[in-house]
């Protein structure tokens, strides 16, 4: 058997373990962080059953989603996005995990006119680290309060990337600050996503509450260097 085809097994079984000892009977959703892979590797992980999808180069992605054009893969977007590739997001993507601003989303929005809306969530600076994106937890009820208003969005929920912890015992976590901040905003159709957990952390964002967990290495093995910036 392939690799990855292995390693998603052996993850799909621990995704269910860490869900089970939450007290939960739903595993979350696994997305498949496969930037800097090639096409190869996705289509191994998809003959492996996997079928989402996650980029983060505008370029790349569109090459790779281009070149294998299976309908049933869902394509998520969770780079940093710069305004002049939201057309390209916006017709590309099924999933948008990394909106930070209103600008994005008008734009977003207006770029996806006469599709089906696309699926966002707010990506939250939950640390306030000085040079990381996402709004800060203040501002997310702002934001999502305007992408509500908007016809061709979805608001779906929340991303974060996590400062690394410095296990400061007594004090909540940045994924149970997230799931708090998640659960005190207000309920809508569709509001039913907690993006958070990578290959180093996801047991953890999974006893947070994490819906959906967004893994690379542990799927792919070590990442490769980037093609494109
Ligand atoms: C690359 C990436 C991941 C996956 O990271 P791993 O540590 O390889 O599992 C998850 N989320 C985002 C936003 C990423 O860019």
């Amino acid at each position: 058997m392939h690799q990855i085809i292995r390693n998603l097994e052996l993850i799909r079984a621990s995704l269910q373990d860490a869900a089970t000892a939450a007290g939960r009977d739903i595993a979350p959703t696994l997305l498949a962080a496969s930037k800097t892979r090639p096409v190869e590797d996705i289509l191994t992980a998809y003959e492996g059953g996997q079928r989402d999808f996650g980029e983060n180069y505008v370029r790349e992605a569109i090459a790779k989603i281009t070149a294998i054009n299976h309908d049933d893969i869902v394509w998520h977007y969770i780079g940093a996005i710069q305004s002049n590739k939201t057309r390209d997001l916006a017709r590309h993507f099924h999933w948008v995990h990394s909106v930070d601003r209103s600008k994005i989303a008008q734009r977003l929005n207006r770029d996806r006119e006469g599709l089906p809306p696309l699926n966002v969530c707010i990506q939250v600076n939950i640390d306030a680290e000085p040079q990381k994106a996402g709004v800060r937890p203040a501002d997310v009820a702002a934001l999502l309060e305007m992408i509500r208003g908007c016809d061709n969005l979805v608001a779906r929920g929340l991303m974060a990337i996590p400062a690394p912890t410095a296990d400061d015992a007594g004090t909540p976590s940045a994924f149970a600050r997230l799931a708090d901040l998640f659960q005190a905003l207000p309920v809508a159709p569709g509001w039913d996503t907690l993006s958070m957990g990578m290959t180093n952390d996801y047991p953890d964002a999974i006893k947070s509450g994490a819906t959906l967990v967004r893994i690379g290495t542990a799927i792919f093995g070590p990442r490769l260097p980037k093609s494109e910036s």
